[in-house]
């Protein structure tokens, strides 16, 4: 049997030990330490943004930017439907009500005309939204612009889940930067990882200063463990913050990585892939195709499965989720037919030449 080509694993670039280590010999073994503060700095660095609360999770990182933007029981919060279920569930979290948007063909994304018709709809039927979740679906930008312009029209909070666009740009500057909050993860399958945490940005100070207060168990200044808000416990950890460290050091190496592993598969394939449009740069976490049909894409993730080879359907539309399909929704049929269609090939940072060679062979035995 050939060895086994994973979807996108763990990829470290060397140092990461070295920065776990060294909080190992200074007994930082805690969620807060110098590599805590040190990952935010860089990250902040990175993606030119004015603060940054490393946490738990990209989920953790969701959930804050909904209690900051005082989402609360029976509010309604516009969310994109083509996504992975972390970024509607902090809804819920909240007793809010999700309003699934679908996608625009170009990026996949939120389809911005469908999302001002939808507001319009919800103002005419006696409830404004109080905020927008638009993901950068595989790395791929949404259309920022014109969400921005929207949100900002409508006076309506607009939240990026950027959980898997580290590195990816829009007129070189980066996603997650453009809403009033932008949100990470680093998970072990995303562009870099932690092992498992997450991070909130945002331009605000007091935003931030007030997720890492709520992400802290909410203590009030005293002596004496004190408490006037329900917190969280959804710090980053020392030791997490140090592989972090580490991963930013190779960061645009792996994009570059990323982006080389999509552009073998275009060269050397013959299906239709997410274009997305001009100005808009994909980190190309993830890259997936569209099948003619179906079955088409069923015989071919069997035929990469058969082979040791891990493929993966595109996500099933929240709207479409037997625990999301009661919420409202405003729909085109273009996620459902990319759900139907597509499939995501192995994108690691980590595969190397004979890897993508074996894939794109058995990408165009094309039998049906
Ligand atoms: C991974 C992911 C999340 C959640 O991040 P975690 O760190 O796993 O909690 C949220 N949204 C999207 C689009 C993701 O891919």
């Amino acid at each position: 049997m050939n060895n086994k080509i994973w979807l996108s694993s763990p990829h470290m670039g060397g140092n990461e030990q070295k920065y776990v280590k060294e909080a190992f010999e200074t007994n930082w073994i805690a969620p807060l330490g110098p590599n805590v503060d040190a990952f935010e700095k860089s990250l902040t660095e990175y993606l030119d943004i004015g603060h940054c609360a490393a946490l738990s999770s990209g989920t953790a990182a969701l959930h804050l930017a909904l209690i900051l933007s005082e989402v609360k029981e029976a509010d309604e919060v516009l969310c994109q439907s083509f996504t992975f279920s972390a970024t509607a569930n902090p809804i819920i979290y909240q007793k809010a009500i999700p309003v699934f948007i679908d996608s625009e063909r170009k990026t996949w994304n939120m389809d911005p005309s469908l999302l001002e018709k939808a507001i319009i709809d919800r103002i005419a039927k006696g409830k404004k939204p109080k905020a927008c979740i638009v993901v950068h679906l595989y790395g791929m930008p949404a259309q920022m612009k014109e969400i921005k312009r929207i949100c900002e029209q409508y006076d309506i909070i607009l939240i990026e889940d950027a959980a898997e666009a580290l590195g990816s740009e829009i007129e070189g500057v980066s996603v997650g930067t453009f809403g009033d909050f932008g949100v990470f993860s680093f998970n072990g399958n995303k562009i870099i990882t932690t092992s498992g945490g997450g991070a909130l940005v945002s331009n605000d100070e007091e935003k931030i200063d007030r997720a890492r207060f709520l992400a802290t168990q909410a203590r009030d200044p005293a002596p004496h463990y004190q408490h006037s808000e329900i917190g969280y416990n959804y710090r980053m950890s020392n030791i997490a913050a140090g592989i972090g460290r580490g991963q930013m050091e190779v960061l645009d190496q792996w994009v570059k990585n990323r982006r080389e592993n999509y552009r073998f598969y275009k060269e050397n394939s013959f299906y239709e892939f997410q274009e997305g449009i001009s100005g808009l740069e994909s980190n190309r976490w993830l890259s997936a195709i569209i099948a003619g049909s179906f079955e088409e894409r069923e015989e071919l993730r069997l035929r990469m499965e058969s082979e040791n080879i891990e493929c993966r359907p595109l996500w099933k539309p929240m709207h479409l989720q037997p625990v999301f399909q009661n919420y409202p929704s405003y729909l085109n049929g273009v996620s459902q037919n990319l759900f139907k269609k597509g499939l995501c090939l192995p994108s690691g940072s980590n595969l190397d030449k004979s890897d993508l060679e074996r894939i794109v062979k058995l990408l165009n035995l094309k039998s049906i």
